[in-house]
């Protein structure tokens, strides 16, 4: 296929973009300070190379108050503008275009000094803003004008307004936060004044023609939210500022709407910029949840949007641009949506990554170098850590002999592609084994190796994952007792009452897979998380609509803490509304006394009790496999032992791939 529409040029402003792919604002954690200003640059210069038509950096804040945390990305000073030229020098080089994000946190700062439109504390911060004075309105509409006028001298090609997901201006926008009683609140019309001012006054101090992206909030998805015609209100007002683009922004960080997080279905919130397009003149920016070429395309070939912003999938592959030009749209690392290594890591204080692609972030530090001499590798197992080492080593140039011992590639990433939502997992193993092709990997599909087979390799690495655990518990043998792995390859008819022991992830994901009806659309899935219509309901939030379990499920832990709490940072809270949604019963501080015909018998704070079930559900964690790397340690040889094989206790595939990249790049 080829993608005439995301390929062809377009002018904004001054500029001309080489095509309509946007590299939407993501923070790395690399903007924050001076020292990493190279990696940065190394960052942006990878993906300009990779053929995007624009990058927009994370947000930097036009002055202190506007930190998202201490000592966090700001734009303020000549000084910091001119060690940006290094970061818009290395996209030049490559022919691509940069634009800075300005970026005000406002109550979303975790910081005691933040400041707000009104002085009410966020939900997911601890701390209260204060409010800012109608000077201190004043001052940082100029703060703004100003960090654009610095990024201009930086060499950045345009800047981006953040007025989006929460930060400061849409807490002016909203009643919700906004409840101001001079110039700057009060009204709908005052409560736009100030994104107003800042387009106008930027617009004052970059000149005609600088380019200026404003992110608009299309849905806030919070009570207290704007309505529709007040959002399409604020776009005509921004366009007759100054902007040159209106990007999509949804929903607050503190929204309870997952807005980008795997589950949210591909596209989901396109039909929030098609309609915004068709009020304004200026060019309007698609966004979230769209990560492949063909869907961006089509976004822009049936007029929903004039470009594409795809933040986390530019992240995933720099080269995603190029590939699909190239037609080699089957080498693109898709995003998968995990949040895994980006927004997880950027909430925890870390520098983000991709799970996929451990080289994200980190260009400068994990570099695959074309190996000395072409060494013959041998990796045993083709789970995510086989397939990452694989794929790595064969890259440097190594022969690979890849020996799975089941008849398909893929381990765990088999199993997590059946849960509900999470489909795009299919997708990760979609690029591993192309990239097997590519570099030729020798797949040796149903062969179990063992030492003796492995005689006469250089390397030999031992990915050879896990097994599920099965606890000892009195009827662990019954014929109702099965495996989750089993439930997940569809291999057993689930009764309609069942049982789960153990809810870590996996327990949660296979809760969901049992209640989930599989005939949900798009429209199902915003019905159940309550979107609706913004012209009838203000910020695009309504009753949520019932969930129609096809299973009545008891999710079981012996821990006493709340079910899901190791869950990811960023989708943790959206898995576990989903099993309150539907319907699933929680049980913590279980002890498992038996399993018979009525099912599973528990005790609770003392109290017996039988969860009646069809069938039990294992899903009690993992054991490594091993047996193979003891084999060869005995006998004398060498190996490299990786992934679940390596430690199954916190078996997770981001640590698996960044494993076999890092040993791959070390070897
Ligand atoms: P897990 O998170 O370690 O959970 C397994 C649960 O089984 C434990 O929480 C434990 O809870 C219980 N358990 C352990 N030993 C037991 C025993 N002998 N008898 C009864 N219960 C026992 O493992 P998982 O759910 O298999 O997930 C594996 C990894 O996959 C996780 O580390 C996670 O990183 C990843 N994953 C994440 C997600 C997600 O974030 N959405 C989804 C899927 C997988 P109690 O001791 O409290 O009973
Ligand atoms: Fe996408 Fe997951 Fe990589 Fe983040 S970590 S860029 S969500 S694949």
């Amino acid at each position: 296929m080829t993608y005439d529409h995301l390929l062809s040029p377009i002018t904004i402003g001054d500029l001309t973009l080489r095509n309509r792919a946007v590299m939407g604002s993501m923070h790395t954690g690399l903007e924050d300070f001076f020292w990493d200003v190279p990696k940065l640059a190394a960052y942006f210069a990878e993906r300009a190379r990779g053929g995007v038509g624009l990058i927009i950096t994370g947000g930097y804040a036009p002055n202190k108050r506007g930190w998202l945390k201490p000592f966090a990305s700001e734009m303020t000073t000549r000084l910091q503008s001119e060690r940006h030229k290094q970061v818009t020098a290395a996209v030049h080089e490559h022919g691509g275009a940069i634009a800075m994000q300005i970026l005000h946190a406002g109550r979303y700062g975790y910081t005691p000094f933040s400041v707000s439109a009104s002085a009410i504390k966020a939900p997911i911060n601890p701390f209260k803003p204060s409010a800012l004075s109608s000077r201190g309105v004043d001052r940082t509409v100029s703060d703004f004008a100003h960090a654009a006028g610095l990024a201009k001298r930086a060499g950045y090609d345009a800047v981006e307004i953040m007025g989006s997901e929460g930060y400061l201006i849409n807490q002016f926008l909203a009643a919700r936060t906004n409840q101001r009683t001079d110039a700057w609140g009060g009204t709908a019309e005052k409560r736009m004044r100030f994104p107003v001012e800042i387009v106008r006054r930027t617009r004052e101090t970059v000149g005609e023609g600088f380019p200026i992206v404003y992110r608009l909030s299309l849905l806030d998805l919070v009570e207290g939210g704007q309505t529709w015609d007040e959002v399409v209100e604020l776009a005509h007002r921004i366009e007759e500022a100054g902007a040159t683009v209106l990007n999509t922004g949804i929903g607050w960080h503190e929204a309870r709407v997952p807005t980008i997080i795997t589950q949210v279905p591909r596209g989901a919130w396109t039909w929030t910029t098609a309609r915004l397009k068709r009020e304004v003149s200026i060019p309007v920016c698609a966004s979230n949840r769209i990560n492949t070429p063909s869907l961006a395309d089509e976004l822009i070939a049936d007029g929903t949007a004039d470009l594409v912003s795809m933040a986390r999938p530019l992240l995933a592959d720099p080269d995603f641009v190029n590939k699909a030009a190239a037609e080699r749209e089957d080498e693109i690392i898709t995003c998968i949506a995990c949040n895994q290594a980006c927004l997880d890591h950027a909430f925890k204080n870390q520098k983000a990554s991709c799970m996929l692609n451990p080289r994200a972030g980190r260009e400068t530090e994990i570099v695959l170098m074309p190996s000395l001499r072409k060494r013959q590798v041998a990796v045993v197992g083709g789970g995510p850590a086989g397939l990452a080492a694989a794929a790595a080593y064969a890259e440097r140039g190594d022969a690979v002999t890849l020996f799975e011992k089941g008849s398909e590639l893929g381990g765990q990433f088999r199993l997590a592609m059946r849960i509900p939502g999470k489909e795009e997992f299919a997708e990760a193993l979609r690029y591993f084994r192309r990239q097997l092709e590519i570099h030729h990997v020798d797949v040796r599909l149903g062969v179990a190796a063992d030492a003796a087979a492995l005689a006469g390799f250089d390397e030999v690495v031992v990915a050879t994952g896990v097994t599920p655990r099965m606890p000892s518990i009195p009827g662990i043998e019954h014929p109702s007792v099965v495996a989750y792995d089993a439930v997940l390859r569809g291999e057993v008819e689930v009764g309609s009452r069942v049982a789960i022991i153990g809810a870590g992830g996996i327990g949660v994901d296979v809760a969901h897979f049992l209640t989930h009806d599989p005939t949900e659309t798009t429209e199902d899935w915003l019905a159940h998380w309550g979107v609706g219509d913004p012209s009838a309901f203000a910020g695009g939030l309504t009753e949520p609509a019932e969930r129609k379990p096809v299973r009545e499920v008891t999710l079981i832990q012996r821990k006493t803490s709340i079910i899901g709490k190791g869950l990811g940072k960023t989708s943790g809270w959206a898995h576990r509304a989903v099993l309150k949604q539907a319907g699933v019963r929680q049980v913590s501080g279980a002890t498992y006394d038996l399993i018979d015909d009525r099912g599973l018998h528990v005790t609770v704070d003392g109290v017996r009790r039988v969860v009646e079930a069809d069938h039990v559900v294992v899903c009690a964690g993992q054991e490594s496999v091993r047996d193979l790397y003891d084999d060869l340690l005995a006998s004398g040889r060498s190996a490299h032992v990786i992934g679940g094989a390596d430690v199954a206790a916190e078996l997770d595939a981001k640590r698996a791939i960044e494993q076999a990249v890092r040993l791959a790049a070390a070897s």
